[in-house]
C-alpha cells in the first residue's frame, strides 16, 4: 500500500481573470520508507505540489490520499491535525526560531503539537541531536550555527514527532554544494534509521542524483526519470 497516491491531480491559481495552471493532471505513488525527489526549474510547480502533499493547500481537481486518508477535502482544522500527526517539514531557509537553542527548536513540536511529558521529550530530543550529528551544538542559537548545522537542526525537528513523511521543499537551495550533498546524505541515513519517507524538491541535477525515485516537473506536467526505481522497494 502506497503512503501517498495522486491521481489526475490539478492545481489552478486564480488571480482576477487570470488562471494559472500550476499542476496539470499528475499521477504518482510514493512508497513507505522511500527517498523521492521532485526536480524541475523555477516555476515548474514543485512548491505547489509539495504544498498539496503537505496538506497546506487543496487540489483544484483530482485525488490525493496520504496514509489511507483522502486529504483533498480536509478542512483547515483537520488538515492541521493531520499534519501534526503524520508530516514533518524542512524549509529552504531553515525557519528556526531565532531565540531558541538548537535543542529547544527540536523540542518545540513535542511541546506545541504533541504535548509530550518532559522526561520523554528530553530523551527524544537527545536521540535526534545525535542522529543528526549535532549533539555538540545543542545549546547554540541559530545565529551561532552555520547553514549546514541549521539545516541539520531543522531536519531533526521535522523528525522529532516521528512522522511517516518528511517534506523538504528545496532544502539545499541556500547551501554550498558540499554542504547540500551532506544534508541529502543525512536525510537518506535518517530514512534508513527511522524508515521515514522523505520527499524533497530541487532544481539541482547533482542533488537529484542522490534520490532513489526522481520525478521531473515541467510546466505542471510530471514524468518519472528513466533509471530511477519504479516506486522504490
Ligand atoms: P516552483 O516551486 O517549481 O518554483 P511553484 O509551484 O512555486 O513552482 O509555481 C508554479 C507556477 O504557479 C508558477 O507559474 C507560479 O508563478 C505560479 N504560482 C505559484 N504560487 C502562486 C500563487 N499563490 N498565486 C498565483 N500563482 C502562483
Ligand atoms: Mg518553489
Amino acid at each position: 500500500m502506497s503512503l501517498v497516491t495522486a491521481k489526475d491531480l490539478r492545481k489552478d491559481y486564480r488571480t482576477g481573470e487570470m488562471v494559472i495552471q500550476a499542476i496539470r493532471g499528475v499521477d504518482f505513488a510514493i512508497e513507505p520508507a522511500s527517498f523521492v525527489c521532485f526536480v524541475g526549474p523555477s516555476g515548474s510547480g514543485k512548491t505547489t505540489l509539495l504544498n498539496m502533499i503537505g496538506c497546506l493547500d487543496h487540489p483544484t481537481e483530482g485525488f490525493l490520499t496520504i496514509a489511507d486518508t483522502d486529504v483533498s477535502t480536509l478542512d483547515q482544522r483537520s488538515a492541521a491535525a493531520f499534519r501534526g500527526e503524520h508530516i514533518g517539514f524542512v524549509f529552504q531557509d531553515f525557519n528556526l526560531i531565532p531565540v531558541l537553542t538548537a535543542y529547544e527548536n527540536i523540542e518545540y513540536p513535542l511541546i506545541m503539537v504533541q504535548k509530550w511529558p518532559v522526561g520523554r521529550r528530553k530523551a527524544r530530543v537527545h536521540s535526534l541531536l545525535e542522529a543528526a550529528g549535532i549533539s555538540d551544538q545543542a545549546d547554540k542559537r541559530p545565529d551561532q550555527l552555520s547553514g549546514g548545522q541549521k539545516q541539520r537542526v531543522a531536519v531533526a525537528r521535522a523528525l522529532v514527532t516521528n512522522p511517516k513523511l518528511v517534506l523538504a521543499d528545496e532544502p539545499t537551495a541556500n547551501l554550498d554544494h558540499e554542504t547540500a550533498y551532506r544534508i541529502i546524505e543525512l536525510m537518506r541515513h535518517l530514512r534508513d534509521e527511522f524508515e521515514t519517507t522523505f520527499v524533497f524538491s530541487t532544481h539541482d541535477p547533482k542533488i537529484m542524483a542522490e534520490a532513489e525515485v526522481t520525478y521531473v516537473l515541467e510546466d505542471g506536467h510530471l514524468h518519472q526519470e528513466p533509471g530511477s526505481a519504479e516506486g522504490a522497494q
